[in-house]
């Protein structure tokens, strides 16, 4: 049975980033995509130049017509832009049967444009977190989930992982901001530490890797793979695309990885 996926995503135009990216991933990796619109951004490989959000009643509106129609194996939540939204989000999963749900905590772009309202971190803590079943943070976004400093090296890491469990779901933190010729992650499940690490691919080429690594684990875990498995295979999956990222000519800045 080929598993359905649903991403709740911003739009990226330039193909790289947002639900583009996401049903590019969960088509490679043999899903069936679908996917509901949060914000629409004017975007390419420079930068993100213009953002339009839907009212929040017309995201979840799409989020209820997948939902009550689509048997859906998982969710991948993905940029969110207001609290307005993220609340309107929340209010949908919570009308469902319980589905597996993957959130990406999109904050901030790699050219620094804000994807979510500082004043929305709020409530996903509060509403959405409650309801998502593993959320993948990177470490800016870690920290400013708990309110304090990106963790520097490996041992501060675990600290957070730590602190961010007791937010609720399962946690895979993921060090690609460290330096060194190694990118860490750790995911923290049932109270165990899994720890992943693959040799830093040399590209500039990174431009929605978060959206894709959150995509395949969401795709992974609908064919039936554990969360420690599925994390793995979407770990290999992105390391692979991101070695085939210079064969792609995508824009004058950072392109996306080759999925
Ligand atoms: N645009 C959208 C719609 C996104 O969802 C995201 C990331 O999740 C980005 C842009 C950011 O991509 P990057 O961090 O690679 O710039």
């Amino acid at each position: 049975m080929i598993p359905a996926v649903l991403t709740i995503a911003g739009s990226d135009p330039s193909g790289g980033a947002g639900m583009q990216a996401d049903l590019k991933v969960i088509s490679a990796l043999g899903g069936y995509g679908c996917a509901a619109v949060t914000a629409l951004t004017v975007q390419n490989t420079l930068g993100v130049f213009g953002l339009h959000t839907p009212p929040p009643a017309f995201v979840s509106a799409q989020v209820d017509a997948v939902l009550d129609d689509v048997r859906v194996d998982a969710v991948k939540i993905g940029m969110l832009a207001t609290a307005a939204t993220v609340a309107a989000v929340a209010d949908s999963l919570a009308r469902h049967p319980r589905v597996p749900v993957v959130l990406d905590p999109v904050m901030l772009a790699k050219s620094q444009d804000r994807l979510l309202a500082a004043d929305a971190v709020d409530t996903l803590r509060r509403r959405l977190l409650p309801l998502v079943d593993l959320i993948t943070p990177n470490l800016p976004e870690a920290a400013e989930l708990l309110g304090t400093k990106p963790a520097e090296d490996e041992d501060g890491m675990r600290d957070q992982l730590r602190q961010l469990a007791q937010l609720g779901p399962r946690v895979l933190l993921k060090g690609g901001h460290l330096d060194g010729p190694d990118c860490v992650d750790l995911l923290r499940v049932d109270g165990e530490v899994h720890r992943f690490t693959e040799r830093r691919v040399e590209t500039t080429n990174t431009h929605g890797t978060g959206c894709a690594l959150s995509a395949a684990i969401a795709t992974r875990h609908a064919h039936g793979s554990d969360w420690p498995a599925a994390v793995g295979e979407a770990k290999s999956y992105l390391t692979g695309a991101l070695r085939g990222a210079d064969d792609l000519d995508i824009g004058a800045g950072h392109g996306p990885p080759d999925h």
